[in-house]
């Protein structure tokens, strides 16, 4: 069969996966001026699908930065830093500067040291092979920080295009929003932007007669809990507001459930306490870790939960690792669903996660 390509993204066409780049049903195929769903819906309705790429669409989507100028804002999800960080972007963007912008800081204890925390996103993005030019904490649904970020897009940009990056789900949509809206005033800029009049496949919002902000497609990061649960689970294991970091003095051989998707045990150690940042809507419940395997399965989708049934159906099985903590103040990160903070070090602690999430472990955030 012929190959095509949607007049409007550049995406390949094909008829097969309604959730991937690139779709049109098989009847729309025999038109000519074709349209991919994803382009059909945004002209027609203003509406935005998200729309899986493969990861190669994605790569060469990204790639084509490289050959522009312009400047490079990649959006975090600072609740799940690690997991939502895309460490070739470098690669990807070639000499173009970048800005780090660390979202959703109002889910963080108010207590939180901002500047601490930027001074270690910087690191951070260092360590993983990113140089950054500058860090930033705001959240795009209160529009804190949205004062000096504005000010220094604008600056560093330099009457040149703007690349907004990031993995689904860090707030990408939010940002650019609040970013628009206040500049122009426009709500919902995103759902009512102009057509993508490019062949990359990129959202183009007009900053003047000669540039534009895009936004790119998100990366999906498989690593993530979120791709294992229902929409209700999600709900519950995503933050809204401000956490209350929960504390807990824990003597070796104890255990915590975190809901239904991890367990942590303390296996030896001196007696200390263990912070957790989660959801509030999180179960947490500590038990004795003899009878943790049995309290599990017993308990499991019921009095340990999110998850629900449903969830559990899809969820892998869990699958322990072993952590020796060798220095105080550590995290130990479950992305998409928090972290814990090992405050003395010194001591050995398993994590039972489920199979395919990656847990990190960093010098305490806070
Ligand atoms: P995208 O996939 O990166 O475009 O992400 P969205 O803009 O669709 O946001 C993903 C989720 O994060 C949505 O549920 C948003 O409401 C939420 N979100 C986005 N920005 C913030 C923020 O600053 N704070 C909080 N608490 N939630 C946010």
């Amino acid at each position: 069969m012929e190959v095509r390509y949607c007049d409007g993204c550049g995406a390949r066409l094909q008829s097969e996966d309604p959730n991937a780049s690139g779709y049109v049903p098989t009847s729309a195929l025999q038109q000519e001026d074709v349209i991919c769903k994803r382009c059909f819906r945004l002209k027609h309705y203003n509406e935005v699908q998200s729309v899986e790429y493969s990861d190669d669409d994605y790569l060469t989507m990204i790639q084509e930065i490289h050959k522009t100028k312009g400047l490079v804002v990649k959006i975090v999800d600072i609740f799940d830093f690690n997991g939502s960080f895309i460490s070739s972007l470098q690669r990807l963007t070639g000499d173009n500067p970048i800005i780090l912008i660390g979202n959703k800081v109002d889910l963080l204890p108010k207590s939180t040291k901002r500047n601490k925390l930027i001074q270690w996103m910087k690191k951070t993005a260092a360590d993983l092979g990113l140089k950054v030019q500058d860090a930033f904490l705001v959240s795009a649904t209160t529009g804190e920080g949205f004062d000096q970020v504005e000010t220094v897009i604008e600056d560093m940009r330099n009457e040149q295009d703007v690349y907004v990056v990031g993995c689904t789900n860090v707030g990408k949509s939010t940002f650019i929003n609040q970013l628009i809206n206040r500049t122009s005033g426009i709500e919902d800029a995103i759902t009512t932007s102009y057509f993508p009049g490019t062949t990359l496949g990129f959202i183009q919002i007009p900053l003047d007669d000669q540039t534009a902000l895009y936004d790119t497609p998100g990366v999906v990061n498989r690593s993530q809990l979120v791709h294992y649960v229902t929409d209700k689970d999600v709900k519950k294991i995503t933050p809204k507001k401000e956490i209350k970091p929960k504390v807990f003095q824990l003597e070796e051989q104890q255990t915590l459930f975190l809901g239904g998707f991890g367990r942590f045990d303390f296996e030896k150690g001196l007696q200390q306490s263990f912070i957790c940042y989660f959801s509030n809507e999180l179960y947490i419940h500590r038990t004795k870790m003899s009878n943790a395997d049995e309290f599990y399965h017993k308990h499991v989708g019921e009095l340990l939960q999110p998850p629900t049934e449903k969830t559990l159906e899809t969820l892998p099985p869990l699958v322990k690792q072993d952590i020796k903590i060798p220095l105080e103040k550590t995290d130990i990160v479950i992305p998409g669903l928090g972290w814990i903070t090992i405050a003395e070090g010194g001591v050995t602690v398993s994590v039972h996660v489920p199979k395919g999430v990656q847990i990190s472990i960093r010098k305490a955030l806070i």
